[in-house]
C-alpha cells in the first residue's frame, strides 16, 4: 500500500537530551485503537482527552508483557499533528522501546517517514511554513544558543517579521491603486512614485538587515569550523582535550559518510565550535608531526576561525613567523601558551606581526586563561563582524536565505524601475513579486489572497 496522508503513522520520537524514557509517537486515525490491541489497561477508548494512563504493554500474540508504561492519550483536534495522538512513554531501554514499535506496526500503524509529523502539522494547518522548518531545526540543534534561535523561529518571530514586511508592501499597493483611481489630480502620479520609492527603500533595508544575520544564524546551526595550529610541542592536543573535556564536547558521527569521520563539536561560551582536523591532532606522536606547519596550511582553507598557538617560553621560530603570515587575513585569535615558564618570546615583534588579532595568554596545563579565550571567541562572534539586529531574529534556512535575497532583487528592481522614469503599472509588478516572495518563506503567498487583501483595503480606503 502507498504512503498516504491520513492514515496512521508511529516512530520513536524521544526528546533532545535523550534520559532514561523513550516515548514511541502515534498519530492518525486508528491511533487509539492501535495503541489498545498492545496496551493492559484502561479503555483507552474512553479515557479522557490529554491523559496519561499507567499500565503495561503486552503481545497479544503471545500475551508476553513488554514494558510497563504511561500512554498519553490526545484526541484532534489540540493535538500537535490535530489528528488523534498516542505517546507510549516505556522505560526498558533500547530493545523494548523497538519491541513496542515493532509491535505498533505490526497493528495498524506504518512508520513514519523523518519529519512527517511535523508535516502533517504544516499540513493541517497546525505551524505555517518557517515553523515547521524550524521544528526541523530544532531536531538538529547542537547547542543551547542554537536552540535559542530555532525556538524564537518557532514562537513565529520569523513569520511575524515578514507578515510585517508583507503588510507594509500591501499598503503601499493598495495606495497606489487609490491614486491610479484618481488621475484627475496632478500631482498624484509624483507622489504615487515618491511613496513607491521611500516605501521600496525601507523594506529593502529590512529585508538587508536580515540577511545579515545569515551567516550568524547558519554558523549557530552548522558551527564555526575552527582549526587549531601551531608547530609541534606548543600545545595544540592539551587545548583540545581541554576544550573537549571542560565544554561538554558533543562529538557525532556524520550521517551518510564512513564511519571514521568524526566531527567534533564544543560549545565555547554559547558558540558551536567544529573542530576540524582533530584527528591530526590527537593522533600524532610528536615526530609525525614535525610535519605540522604543512598539515596546519591544509586546515586553513576551509577555517572560520583559527587559534594558532606561540611557545611563549621559546623564541619565535620561522615556523611561527610562516604561520602567523599565513593566517593574516583570517578571523584568528593568538593564543602564548606555556605563560607558567619563563618568557622567552619578543612579545613586541609577536604583537607587531599579530596586527589586530587579539593575543590572549595561557597556561594550558595549569587551565589558566581559558575563561579569556572563552570571551575573546564569543566577543568576535556576538559582537565584532555581526551587527546585531532587529527582535533576535536570525535567518538560518537555507530555503529562506534564498528567498530573501530574490525579495531583495525584486526591490532593486523595484527602484531601478522608479529612476528610470517607468509606468507605476510596471514597477508595480516586482513590489507584487517581492510580496509573493516573502510569502513563500511563511508559505502564504497566494495570488487568490493578495487580491482579496487588495480588495478589502481598497474598499476600506474609500
Ligand atoms: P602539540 O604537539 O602542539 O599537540 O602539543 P601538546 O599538547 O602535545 O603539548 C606538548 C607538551 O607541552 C606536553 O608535554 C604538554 O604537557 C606541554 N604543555 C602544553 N601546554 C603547556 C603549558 O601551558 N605549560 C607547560 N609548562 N607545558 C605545556
Ligand atoms: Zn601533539
Amino acid at each position: 500500500m502507498a504512503n498516504s496522508e491520513n492514515d496512521t503513522i508511529a516512530a520513536i520520537s524521544t526528546p533532545v537530551g535523550e534520559g532514561g524514557i523513550s516515548i514511541i509517537r502515534i498519530s492518525g486515525d486508528d491511533a487509539v485503537k492501535v495503541a489498545q490491541r498492545i496496551y493492559k489497561g484502561k479503555d483507552l477508548a474512553k479515557v479522557a482527552t490529554h491523559t496519561i494512563n499507567y499500565g503495561h504493554i503486552v503481545d497479544p500474540d503471545t500475551d508476553q508483557e513488554v514494558d510497563e508504561v504511561m500512554v498519553s492519550v490526545m484526541r484532534a483536534p489540540h493535538t500537535y499533528t490535530r489528528e488523534d495522538v498516542i505517546e507510549i512513554n516505556c522505560h526498558g531501554g533500547l530493545l523494548a522501546t523497538n519491541r513496542i514499535l515493532q509491535l505498533v506496526l505490526s497493528f495498524g500503524a506504518r512508520m513514519a517517514e523523518p519529519g512527517e509529523f511535523t508535516k502533517r502539522a504544516f499540513l493541517n494547518g497546525r505551524l505555517d511554513l518557517s515553523q515547521s522548518e524550524a521544528v526541523m531545526d530544532l531536531i538538529r540543534a547542537k547547542t543551547d544558543k542554537s536552540m535559542k534561535v530555532a525556538l524564537n523561529q518557532l514562537d513565529g518571530d520569523l513569520s511575524r517579521l515578514i507578515r510585517n514586511l508583507r503588510q507594509d508592501i500591501l499598503d503601499v499597493l493598495a495606495q497606489v491603486e487609490v491614486n491610479i483611481d484618481y488621475p484627475e489630480y496632478d500631482a498624484v502620479e509624483e507622489m504615487t512614485t515618491k511613496l513607491l520609492k521611500e516605501k521600496a527603500e525601507d523594506i529593502q533595508q529590512r529585508i538587508q538587515s536580515l540577511l545579515k544575520t545569515a551567516k550568524q544564524g547558519k554558523v549557530l546551526r552548522d558551527g564555526l569550523a575552527t582549526a587549531i595550529i601551531g608547530q609541534p610541542n606548543v600545545g595544540k592536543s592539551s587545548l583540545l582535550n581541554s576544550l573537549l573535556h571542560e565544554d561538554k564536547a558533543i562529538v557525532t558521527n556524520v550521517a551518510g559518510t564512513t564511519r571514521d569521520v568524526i566531527e567534533e563539536y564544543v560549545n565555547v561560551n554559547g558558540v558551536p565550535l567544529k573542530l576540524i582536523d582533530t584527528a591530526g591532532i590527537r593522533d600524532t606522536n610528536d615526530q609525525v608531526e614535525k610535519i605540522g606547519v604543512e598539515r596546519s596550511r591544509k586546515a586553513l582553507g576551509a577555517a572560520d576561525l583559527v587559534l594558532l598557538l606561540i611557545d611563549s617560553s621559546n623564541e619565535l621560530t620561522d615556523e611561527d613567523r610562516q604561520l602567523l603570515e599565513a593566517t593574516k587575513d583570517k578571523q584568528r585569535i593568538i593564543i602564548l601558551n606555556k605563560t607558567d615558564l619563563p618568557r622567552r618570546v619578543d612579545l613586541e615583534e609577536l604583537k607587531s606581526l599579530a596586527g589586530k588579532s587579539a593575543v590572549i595568554e595561557t597556561s594550558i596545563v595549569n587551565h589558566e586563561g581559558m575563561d579569556q579565550l572563552g570571551e575573546q571567541i564569543s566577543n568576535m562572534f556576538f559582537n565584532e563582524g555581526i551587527e546585531s539586529n532587529q527582535n533576535n531574529v536570525m535567518v538560518t534556512n537555507a530555503r529562506h536565505i534564498g528567498l530573501l535575497h530574490q525579495a531583495n532583487d525584486a526591490l532593486s528592481d523595484v527602484l531601478k524601475g522608479i529612476n528610470d522614469g517607468m509606468p507605476v503599472d510596471l514597477v508595480q509588478i516586482d513590489m507584487t513579486r517581492c510580496w509573493e516572495l516573502l510569502g513563500e518563506i511563511t508559505g502564504d503567498s497566494y495570488q487568490d489572497e493578495l487580491l482579496d487583501q487588495l480588495f478589502s483595503q481598497f474598499c476600506l480606503g474609500k
